[in-house]
């Protein structure tokens, strides 16, 4: 059986966290002496809900989880901070992840001085499971993946990614940040099997929602606690939590935005197939694509000259004369064509 305190570090599983105002009185209604806050400038003189529940009672309900099994971060970059700062010992501790992916996950693991192993993807970007395995030893706290994959924009298989968790004693971590632009079903549903596995989700891809910083993880609700015990305590602001309401109220909006952007990558993808500079385009399971061309920075440069900046992945290992192309609107995915079909013909 897998558990949890296992693999906590001392400090923070012994830690006494924060008690704030919020935390010791939780009602809504009365005369607020206790936070020294200002009682003009309703409604933002108010510190937020420091565990965002009513945030979480509609993701819980929208995914059919617990809303105790439910984190909520500045962005999933502090899902991935806390993960790594609750769990992994600097100087000691591992991380296990693929390559390439996400620097972020790199980063994050380099500022708390754990050490990050990268198992490279196989040459046509699938997982190597038995690598990432035989990279993992009895101090890797974290297997980190992301499906679909960014840069690489595809999804891994369901079962080789679980297979990872099974009688491994640490967590594995599922970034599912382009998961609503996905034909694969998300892991959330198998988190009742796997007592080990995190799943991360955003609002800043589907949800249209980037300006907002708002990060969520799926896990056990122990895991969710020792998250909730080290997050600062207001990490969540009052405008937020809000605005995150209004838009889990209108899912279809959401839903609207994620067809219309499926349909613009089919477009954009035939738009490359007809191009004379496309050496590639590599199939897409997110609101990107990523494709190989003769001459990256060239044509990169090309668009800089004319307002329109895609991302130059040349230079990733494995992405040699590569570029990453969001989906936009239909306006901008056709200046792009226009761009592109003028350079093909002085090229
Ligand atoms: C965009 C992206 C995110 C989102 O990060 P936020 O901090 O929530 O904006 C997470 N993971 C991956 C792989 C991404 O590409």
């Amino acid at each position: 059986m897998f558990d949890i305190n296992s693999i906590t570090r001392d400090n923070i599983r012994l830690l006494t966290p924060y008690s704030s105002a919020r935390d010791e009185f939780k009602g809504n209604e009365g005369i607020f002496l206790d936070a020294n806050e200002n009682p003009f400038n309703e409604p933002y003189n108010r510190y937020p809900d420091p565990l965002q529940w009513e945030v979480k009672e509609k993701l819980a309900e929208l995914k059919k989880v617990d809303p105790g099994q439910v984190f909520l971060g500045n962005g999933s970059d502090e899902a991935i901070d806390l993960l790594i700062r609750a769990f992994c010992e600097p100087h000691r501790d591992n991380i296990v992840s693929i390559s390439p992916s996400y620097g972020m996950y790199q980063v994050a693991a380099d500022i708390n001085a754990v050490d990050f192993i990268k198992v490279p993807l196989n040459e046509d970007y699938t997982l190597d499971v038995s690598r990432i395995r035989q990279a993992a030893n009895s101090n890797t706290r974290l297997i980190m993946l992301c499906s679909p994959n960014n840069p690489t924009a595809n999804s891994f298989g369901a079962a080789e990614m679980l297979s990872l968790a099974d009688g491994f004693n640490g967590l594995l971590v599922v970034d599912e940040a382009y998961i609503d632009f996905s034909k694969q079903p998300s892991l959330i549903s198998r988190l009742d099997k796997y007592k080990n596995l995190v799943i991360l989700q955003t609002f800043s891809k589907a949800w249209g929602l980037a300006g907002l910083r708002l990060g969520i993880a799926y896990a056990s609700k122990e895991i969710i606690a020792i998250l909730n015990k080290i997050k600062y305590p207001y990490n969540v602001n009052v405008m937020t939590q809000r605005l995150a309401l209004e838009a889990l109220a209108d899912t279809k909006g959401k839903e609207n935005w994620v067809s219309e952007l499926l349909l613009q990558r089919k477009y954009l993808i035939e738009m490359f197939s007809g191009l004379k500079l496309t050496l590639r385009i590599y199939p897409s399971d997110a609101n990107f694509i990523l494709v190989k061309v003769p001459d990256a920075r060239k044509i990169y440069d090309y668009l800089i000259n004319r307002k329109i900046i895609i991302r130059d992945r040349s230079k990733v290992a494995m992405c040699e004369g590569c570029l990453r192309i969001t989906v936009g609107n239909k306006y901008e995915n056709k200046a792009l064509y226009d761009a592109l079909t003028e350079y093909d013909k002085v090229n």
